[in-house]
């Protein structure tokens, strides 16, 4: 076995009753160890490497739900638009709108989230308060007619600080509130927050979709 089968049934028992959504994150891990969580039933994966999640796509089944979790730049959004099914990681209004354009010339609607900056760390990637303003702007001015946006995700800090935590998936928790509420022409339903150190804690502050790599197809060795 590649994969960790009965960390696999625990989590979605721990899901099942919730609502919430698990992607199994396989970045860097190879199609086999993704077919055997396949085979388990799992259709929704996450990748954080475009040419990756391309040679994935092309190889494995077509009905998995491919999710883009990782920082995505602009010139290569054309190559994962016609398959991808969530980008999460949007964090920039350049960005959104070449993801507009691009879904505009397939004459498609793509579905992505807003990426926050919520962690006490300078490498994490997420808006900040202003620049989601600018961007809640343009989705009110329906400027942005090829982008059905779903909700918001958010990486905690990587600590054993549950305090700290906490704290941080509260704040998102309120944020996404604040913008179902600002923007009700939208079907935002989707609050993605939580990996395998602290999906537990995001869920008690309603996440609705987890991300979980290590505790499935074990420990990463760094790209
Ligand atoms: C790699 C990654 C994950 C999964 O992390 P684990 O700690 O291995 O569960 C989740 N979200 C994002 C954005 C990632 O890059």
């Amino acid at each position: 076995m590649l994969i960790n089968i009965d960390t696999y049934r625990k989590i979605q028992n721990e899901l099942s009753g919730t609502g919430a959504v698990l992607v199994a994150v396989s970045k860097t891990k190879p199609a086999e160890a993704i077919m055997e969580l396949y085979d388990a039933g799992q259709k929704d994966f996450g990748e954080n490497y475009v040419q990756e999640l391309c040679d994935k796509q092309e190889q494995l089944p077509k009905d998995i739900r491919w999710h883009f979790i990782g920082h995505l730049q602009r010139n290569k959004v054309k190559q994962i638009l016609p398959f991808v099914h969530l980008i999460h990681g949007v964090d920039s209004l350049r960005l959104l709108e070449e993801i507009n354009k691009q879904s505009a010339s397939l004459n498609k609607k793509t579905q992505i989230l807003l990426q926050i900056y919520i962690a006490k760390e300078e490498s994490k990637y997420g808006l900040d308060e202003n620049e989601l303003k600018e961007i809640v702007t343009h989705f009110k001015e329906e400027k942005l007619s090829h982008i059905d946006l779903k909700g918001l995700m958010g990486m905690a800090t990587l600590t054993d600080d549950t305090i700290v935590i906490e704290r941080e998936f509260a704040d998102l928790s309120s944020v996404f509130t604040s913008i179902k509420k600002e923007l009700p022409q939208y079907n935002i339903d989707t609050l993605s927050m939580g990996m395998s150190g602290d999906y537990k804690t995001a869920l008690k502050h309603g996440s609705t979709m987890i991300r979980i790599g290590s505790a499935l197809f074990g420990e990463r060795i760094k790209k």
